[in-house]
């Protein structure tokens, strides 16, 4: 046990430090007193610069390492500054060898590299718009003896007459979203608004929409939340050519970008809307994970919040009639497979998702319940969500204890 604590505060620890304007503790706050302005400025269809001004002179900007991207899409353009890449700690730094700086510009160009586990760098719309992910701006700096986790604050420069769209501030966590820029607007869909590829075609438009509307309104009520601020869905459409279908999805605090690809998506088919319906439900379960005033989403153990965020959009489907009960059923079968076939464990990138939604599943337990305990004991305790957690919350609904009403946030 003293253990596994351990690890959870490396985990939020971890957190603060690669995420800037993340409330802490009032003990971690007097630390996070360096604070950067960057400037990012589109200047080309492919091309950005970031104009970084600190606070207070830095001998180092220590950021998450993001597989090659800073490798290959960042030029320093600041003379005597340089960016390495540091492989023990698995992070990069930008550096004066050692002397102090304050500011330094770089040129970054599109990259849309998957990443495992991480975020696409920059994702385009097929008419000309890009999506640019912010997250990777930041990160901690080294001053003096210590390093300190980077507040930033980030300014969007268009080129003339394009839309520069800055992310919704989450209410916790990252600003690290994606910002927009390109010559379209957000468009009302229901409670949220959006952005699509004008190449998506319309019955995904409409499929996306639709499941957006039914399942907002039922975690709404479920989970007695409403995204603060408001949703906000990006939705592009990479190769219609490919094979297949896919489309994979990133929530970030309110805003959640999806990418969709493959010739399947040009003819509709009821499995394809079961499935389209299933990663919707899927990022917006973890749009609301995120909506507590502490807590929330923690590092370790991810099978918590993705196989979490498969039991919540299981029962919303269900719930809302998205899905039929014979859709339901086929994604417990399907997943409990993918569970035995990677062997129970929650090593492989499939096994978080299965055996993490087999852990929910086996409870027993009503999922809106489970959930709505997790929110609020993420809340009370600050803790991010843990198996432990799971475990806590589970006895709580057993025994009854748990809130049966909806909090009012
Ligand atoms: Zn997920």
């Amino acid at each position: 046990m003293n253990q596994l604590r351990c690890f959870a505060l490396i985990g939020v620890f971890w957190h603060v430090a690669a995420a800037a304007q993340q409330p802490f503790p009032v003990s971690a706050a007097r630390l996070a007193d360096i604070s950067a302005d960057i400037r990012l400025s589109r200047v080309a269809d492919d091309t950005w610069r970031a104009d970084y001004v600190f606070s207070a002179p830095v001998s180092a900007l220590t950021m998450d390492a993001a597989g090659d991207f800073r490798r290959d899409a960042w030029t320093i353009l600041s003379p005597g500054i340089v960016l390495a890449n540091d492989a023990a700690t698995n992070t990069d730094v930008v550096s004066m060898g050692g002397r102090p700086f304050q500011r330094f510009s770089v040129e970054i160009k599109s990259y849309d590299v998957a990443i495992p586990k991480a975020y696409i760098a920059v994702d385009r719309f097929s008419d000309g718009g890009r999506l640019f992910y912010l997250g990777f701006l930041g990160g901690a700096v080294a001053s003096g003896a210590g390093s300190r986790p980077l507040t930033t604050h980030i300014v969007l420069a268009g080129r003339p007459g394009e839309t520069a769209l800055a992310p919704p501030q989450p209410r916790t966590g990252a600003p690290g979203a994606y910002a927009y820029f390109g010559a379209r607007q957000p468009t009302p869909a229901g409670a949220a608004s959006a952005i699509f590829d004008p190449a998506v075609p319309a019955w995904v438009k409409e499929a996306m929409l639709d499941t957006t509307a039914r399942i907002s309104r039922y975690y709404g009520q479920a989970y007695g939340r409403v995204p603060t601020p408001p949703l906000v869905m990006m939705v592009t459409m990479g190769d219609r050519s490919a094979p297949g279908l896919s489309m994979k999805g990133g929530a970030v605090g309110s805003q959640i970008a999806y990418r969709l690809g493959g010739e399947q998506f040009l003819a509709d088919h009821p499995a394809k809307r079961a499935y389209i319906a299933q990663q919707v439900a899927h990022e917006m379960a973890h749009v609301w994970q995120q909506q507590v005033a502490r807590g929330g989403v923690g590092e370790e153990a991810p099978w918590v919040h993705e196989g979490g965020a498969e039991a919540m959009a299981h029962d919303a489907l269900l719930k809302t009639q998205v899905w039929t009960a014979a859709d339901g059923a086929a994604f417990v079968a399907r997943s409990l497979k993918r569970c035995t076939d990677e062997g129970g464990s929650f090593d492989s990138y499939d096994g978080i998702y299965a055996c993490g939604f087999r852990q929910f599943h086996a409870t027993g337990l009503d999922t809106a319940q489970l959930w709505r305990t997790m929110m609020r004991l993420t809340e009370q305790t600050g803790e991010p969500y843990s198996p432990h957690m799971v475990e806590h919350a589970g006895k709580e609904v057993r025994q009854g204890a748990a809130s049966t009403q909806p909090r009012a946030d």
